[in-house]
Order: C-alpha cells, then sequence, then structure tokens
C-alpha cells in the first residue's frame, strides 16, 4: 500500500470479475494501478474478495494488445489456438486502424451482401459495460441485419431466465442478497457461493452467526457447507427429483400457502398432480438424499417467516436447466415465500454485467428490456427508434452459431462472418474441438480484446480494446443495481475503447451514428438505452449516476430509491399472476458406461474467473492456483490406484487432455471436478453440446469422462 500523498490519484470504479458488483478506488502512480480499496457499495461495504484486491495487474500484463492486427495471408487456420502470446507476429501482422477497421467493416459488408443478411453473426460480452452492449447488438440488428446476437448469458443462466420469463415475467432477482438479514432460511443450491460470489458469501455467513438456517444442496461439497444447518448432497442430474420431492411434502402437509396461491397462482392444480409421484420415499434412492431430510428441510423452508432461494450454475446448465429452475419456483410459489422482505427468488448472476448485456438486449430473441424481437409492437416500436427495418425473427443461439458455422455450403443460414467483443467461444464452449474447428471455417472472423485470446488465435482481424479500468461505462450487478466505473488509467499503446470501436465498425457497415462527447459519447449512448428501457431504468439519469453511483432498479422516477424487493403485489405477468409449470425427469444427456465410467463436473475456483484470460495474467492470483487440476475424492484415488499430484489423461468421447490430479473429498464417488480457467488443459475439449430445448444452455455440469495415467 502508499500513502495517498505518493499518489497521482484515486478513481472510484466497480470490481470487473463477478456478479456481485463490489465497488472499488484504484489508486493510481504514472499511470499504473498501485493498489485497490474496497468502496462502501451497497453489495459489498468495502468488502473484496481475493480476486477483487489483488486481480487488477492483468491490465499492465506484457501480453496486451496494443496495436491492430492483420492475420498474415499464409498463414491457415490451424487451430493451434494455445501458442505463446508472446509470438503473435508469427501469425499476424500489425497494420494501422483505419487498415484494419476497412478491412474488418467490408468484408462482413460484402458477406452480408453477397450472403444475406443470416450470414453474420456477432457475440458481444458480459464483461463490458451496459453501453456496448446496447451499441454492440444495435451494430448486429441494424447493421449486420439479423438477430444474430449473443453472449455468455446462454452458457450460464439462460435456463433461469428462460423459466423465470415463463412463470414469473421477470428474468431478474426478486430480492438482493443483503436480504439474507431477513431470511429465517435459505436454500443455496447449485452454487459454491464462497468460490463464485464470495463476498456475497460473506452476507450469508454472517447472516448464519445471528441465527440464519441455510440449507446447502450440491453434488459437490463446498465452503458454505461448514456454514450449513442442513447440507443436502444429492446425486448430480436430480435436482427435479429433490425439489419435486420437497414440493410433494409441502403440499401433502398441509403446508402450502392457500392464500397466496388462491391470489396470486395459476395452474397449481397441474402441479398438484404432477408432483404425486414424487413422494420423498420414491425420489430418496433416485437423488440420493434421504427421504427424512427431504421432508425435515422442506418443513423448515415452508414454516420458514421468510425464506429465499439462492442458485448458481450447477442448476441451469444442465439440458434439464429450464426445469430445474421451474421446480425451484414452484416450490417458491407454493410455500408463498416470495414478495416480501427475506422471502424470495435469486439466480447468482456469474460474471459482472451479465444481468446488464442481457437487460441491454444482447440476446437472440429479445430486443432491450426484454422485449420479444417477434413481438409485433415491441417490433415496430425499435424500428421507428433506431429507423432501420428490422429482422422480426429470433436469431441464432451461442452454440447455434457455431452449428451454423459449420453447416454445408447449400445451407441459406450459414453463418460465414463473425464479430466477437471480449468473449473467449474457443475456451468457454461446449465441446471445444468443434467450436474451434468453427471459429476456423468462417470467411472472416473479427476479434475485439485485450490479450491474444485462443479465440483471437483463429481471427483475420484483431482489434486492441481497452480494459475495465480504460473506459467509463455502467454495469449491472446479480442484484439490479445499476452502477457506474470511472476510467482510472488510458489503454496501452493503440489500444481503444470497445466504445470507440463499435462505432468504427458501424460507420463502415454503413450506418450514420453519431454519438459525440467524453469517453467515446458514452453518456448519449447510456441516455438512448435508457429511452429504451424506461420501465427498468426511467428514473436514473446519467447526471444521477455520476452523484450516487450505484442505483437500484426498477427506478422509474428521479426521486425512486429503486425497488429492492419486488412482486409484492403482482407480478410482471399479463394476468399479473405467477404460473407453475409442472416438470418431469430428464436424463442427462450423456451418462457414464464402461468406458467412460465418471461424471465430469466443470466450474470455476475462487481465483480464477471465467477462462482465465484475465486472473491468470494477476500475479498473486496465477501464483496462489498455477496449475490445472481435477480433483476426486479419497475414494476415487484409491480405486485409481493413484496419489494426489499424479499426472493423469482425461478423456471424453469429445477430446483428450492432461492434468495433475488433486484430492477434494467434497467431490462425490464417480466424479470429477475440473475447472474451465486453464488453456494448457481446456476442461472445455471434454464438455458436451446438447442443449437444454428451452434455453439453448449446454450441459456443462454432467458428461461422462474416463481417467487413466499419463504413459
Ligand atoms: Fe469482485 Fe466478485 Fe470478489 Fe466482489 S466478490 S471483489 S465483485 S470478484
Amino acid at each position: 500500500q502508499m500513502g495517498s500523498q505518493a499518489l497521482d490519484k484515486t478513481v472510484d470504479s466497480v470490481c470487473p470479475f463477478c456478479g456481485v458488483g463490489c465497488l472499488l478506488t484504484y489508486k493510481v502512480k504514472n499511470n499504473k494501478i498501485i493498489s485497490v480499496d474496497g468502496r462502501d457499495g451497497p453489495a459489498n461495504q468495502s468488502r473484496l474478495c481475493v480476486k477483487g484486491r489483488f486481480g487488477f495487474d492483468y491490465v499492465h500484463h506484457p501480453h496486451r494488445l496494443t496495436t491492430p492486427l492483420i492475420r498474415r495471408a499464409d498463414v491457415p487456420k490451424d487451430m493451434a489456438v494455445t501458442r505463446d502470446p508472446a509470438d503473435w507476429a508469427s501469425v499476424f501482422r500489425e497494420a494501422t486502424w483505419d487498415e484494419a477497421l476497412d478491412l474488418a467493416g467490408a468484408t462482413l459488408k460484402g458477406l452480408r451482401d453477397t450472403h444475406g443478411r443470416k450470414a453474420l453473426a456477432g457475440f458481444g460480452s458480459a464483461k463490458g459495460s451496459n453501453e456496448e452492449a446496447y451499441l454492440f447488438q444495435k451494430l448486429v440488428r441494424t447493421g449486420f441485419g439479423s438477430n444474430n446476437v449473443d453472449h455468455c448469458t446462454r452458457l450460464c443462466h439462460a435456463s433461469s431466465v428462460a423459466a423465470l420469463l415463463e412463470g414469473i415475467g421477470s428474468g431478474a432477482v426478486s430480492n438482493q442478497v443483503n436480504d439474507v438479514d431477513h431470511a429465517e432460511l435459505i436454500l443455496v443450491i447449485g452454487s459454491n457461493t464462497a468460490g463464485n460470489h464470495p463476498v456475497a458469501a460473506t452476507w450469508m455467513k454472517n447472516a448464519a452467526k445471528r441465527g440464519l438456517k441455510i440449507v446447502t444442496a450440491d453434488p459437490r461439497g463446498t465452503d458454505l457447507d461448514k456454514h450449513a444447518w442442513r447440507k443436502l448432497q444429492f446425486k448430480a442430474d436430480t435436482d427435479v427429483a429433490l425439489i419435486n420431492a420437497m414440493i410433494h411434502t409441502i403440499i401433502e402437509e398441509g403446508l402450502a400457502d392457500a392464500a397466496f396461491i388462491s391470489a396470486r397462482v395459476s395452474n397449481f392444480e397441474a402441479l398438484r398432480d404432477s408432483v404425486r409421484a414424487f413422494s420423498p420415499q420414491a425420489m430418496a434412492p433416485v437423488c440420493g438424499v434421504p427421504a427424512a431430510a427431504i421432508r425435515e428441510v422442506a418443513r423448515a423452508y415452508a414454516r420458514a417467516k421468510a425464506a429465499m432461494i439462492f442458485w448458481g450454475m450447477g442448476v441451469s446448465q444442465h439440458v434439464h436447466g429450464t426445469d430445474n429452475v421451474r421446480s425451484l419456483m414452484a416450490l417458491c410459489l407454493v410455500a408463498g415465500q416470495i414478495g416480501k422482505p427475506g422471502s424470495g427468488l435469486h439466480p447468482l448472476r456469474g460474471q459482472n454485467n451479465v444481468q446488464g448485456a442481457s437487460d441491454a438486449g444482447l440476446i437472440p430473441m429479445m430486443f432491450p428490456n426484454y422485449q420479444r424481437v417477434d413481438d409485433s409492437a415491441a417490433h415496430q416500436w425499435f424500428e421507428d427508434f433506431w429507423g432501420m427495418t428490422l429482422d422480426d425473427q429470433p436469431g441464432y443461439t451461442v452454440v447455434e452459431i457455431m452449428h451454423k458455422a459449420l453447416a454445408p455450403e447449400s445451407d441459406p443460414h450459414k453463418v460465414r462472418g463473425m464479430y466477437i467483443m471480449g468473449e473467449n467461444p474457443a475456451m468457454s464452449d461446449p465441446d471445444l474441438n468443434q467450436a474451434r474447428r468453427a471459429l476456423a471455417s468462417l470467411s472472416h472472423l473479427v476479434v475485439q480484446d485485450i490479450f491474444m485470446t485462443e479465440t483471437a488465435w483463429l481471427a483475420d482481424v484483431v482489434l486492441p480494446a481497452g480494459a475495465w479500468p480504460e473506459k467509463t461505462g455502467t454495469v449491472s450487478n446479480t442484484d439490479r443495481m445499476l452502477q457506474l466505473g470511472r476510467q482510472a488509467i488510458d489503454p496501452p499503446g493503440d489500444a481503444r475503447p470497445d466504445l470507440w470501436i463499435i462505432q468504427q465498425i458501424a460507420h463502415r457497415m454503413g450506418l450514420t451514428w453519431n454519438y459525440p462527447g467524453e469517453n467515446c459519447g458514452v453518456a448519449l449512448v447510456y441516455e438512448e438505452m435508457r429511452q429504451t428501457m424506461h420501465t427498468a431504468i426511467g428514473g436514473i439519469s446519467w447526471e444521477r449516476l455520476q452523484r450516487e453511483g450505484s442505483v437500484t432498479y426498477p427506478c422509474l422516477n428521479a426521486d425512486d430509491p429503486g425497488l429492492a424487493t419486488v412482486f409484492t403485489d403482482h407480478f410482471p405477468t399479463p394476468d399479473g399472476r405467477a404460473h407453475l409449470v409442472p416438470t418431469t425427469l430428464t436424463l442427462a444427456a450423456e451418462k457414464p458406461d464402461a468406458a467412460y465410467p465418471l461424471v465430469l463436473i466443470t466450474g470455476r475456483q475462487l481465483e480464477h474467473w471465467h477462462t482465465g484470460s484475465m486472473t491468470r495474467r494477476s500475479a498473486v492470483l496465477d501464483a496462489l492456483e498455477p496449475v490445472a487440476t481435477a480433483s476426486v475424492n479419497a475414494g476415487e484415488l484409491a480405486r485409481l490406484g493413484l496419489t494426489a499430484g499424479a499426472m493423469v489423461t482425461l478423456r471424453s468421447r469429445r477430446g483428450t487432455l492432461d492434468v495433475q490430479l488433486r484430492r477434494d473429498d467434497g467431490t462425490p464417488d464417480g466424479t470429477v471436478f475440473m475447472p474451465f480457467a486453464y488453456r494448457e488443459a481446456a476442461a472445455n475439449l471434454l464438455t458436451h453440446a446438447a442443449l437444454d430445448p428451452f434455453a439453448k444452455i449446454p450441459e456443462f455440469k454432467y458428461c461422462a469422462v474416463c481417467i487413466t495415467p499419463v504413459s
């Protein structure tokens, strides 16, 4: 730490990593961030986890891209995506901004004009600002000409959003994390909260000391278990069995909230009939949790004066992810545990701005503010607002776009050109060998990023972007707090802010945008976005954000503090009621067998974030977790005849990698866990691209693998 006298300045901003959205202050000297302090934000009250406190130096890493690059004509796209990033000159040559932008814009425009508007697609980013997300989706919709725009929400909570929109008319959380202070019980399911949302977990742990009952439910043991009143370690893939057995208990034992159901819920009879078959006795052997434990937790949840459900990607990343969330909603609604302080539903959003990027319309079936592209009134409104003819059919999702890139030439919807801003599908998509083949097959790929990512190696044009502390913009956290990040340092070399680059591409696609002003016109972009989202952020002007820094939405008026708890008297559905949707048991797309006897679960770990492009370039974080590991329990180690630290080969039907074994007794029998942040052992080489049919989210949480010692 340096004394404030020695600093050039301190700049208030937001943590760039997870969806908790901790406010922080950058301490800057000579255009370098020296250290970071937690700030008294509503989501963190000055707390930071190890990533927020120590993970800032990636912005100064020598691997930063500092000049536009164009692929050398004689270098094929050979899928060698894990080269040394310092060796970029073997594949690319330096270019001026005009040369790179002209090539990118002209080629994308040429593909559109030759092959039609479905020939292009764009992946935006949940790591960027709301303004960048808004402009990016506007570019794809008005410039590329279709709704082929998506981002990593498809890979994390698409099923949660689909189920929530269907059931209660809103995809965001009903209550904020710190509302645990008003709860008597919380159910935390499919979430390693202490590892993935560490500061959110501190609210839970503190409340537990004051008497909050925490129930953890997860196939893997997690650090929150130490603070739990009850722990339900259920078999992976059986979420619906466990949750429906709880609903069965609540209805059978007369604990359902009849008044709430009568006043605010529809389709109860169908749900009641559907859960008859899910008695705890029948489901105990299915989900591996004793019937008495299911009943005890169900009773406690229903009888609690206030109870919340938190869930993470353990719930959402399945082919039955939407059904998992439908069941959780049904549990909540049948017990009447929503619409009051301490009672509600909270899908813990993963990335810093995945909530905001979705709100801003970075999804293929929705305009900003979740207005369907195939709703004629919404479609007409946006055509008038943007002054352009728009596609009225939903576009393709992340994995579908990859499939369309590999489609035969005769397919009229074959994707031939892509613009990828701040996402790394060559690491984050399932079945990476196929995803990388798809990216390599594109006629033209433009990648905009801060590092030479695995995706950038497959690009034709690479555009060097500004990192989060190098720009000004807003992000929205998991709690529906709209928060302002301010520029603290200048980008290195000739790197430019994303907002500037998007506008330059738009001009070259023939769009006549004009956003003058400081910071690439961010205030004007925000105010335009606000007009499209007036029912959510209409009361939050750019000036107000400058003053307050963080405002909860929905917030409709300038003097409105924002609603921390929503759905208090009605749901935002056509009839104001929540709609129950019965669910059935669906199996994972690929079950273990003799050849591939183990289940692979992928996820994250405390020190690393997403595909590791930032945290693995942070000295402290990489020193803490420098090596890719695969975790199994002691029994599994014994069965394999191996010890922790041994190098093994993990193999699935789709790929192979070598990795070090780690002992973790929280990992259940027959299961192996791997984080997906390590380029040298990319877990998604193994995962399955099977999709949930409703939300199109891939099944990252279950596929079959085998382990053999490295020969
Ligand atoms: Fe950043 Fe999330 Fe850690 Fe807060 S909890 S400091 S937002 S990574």
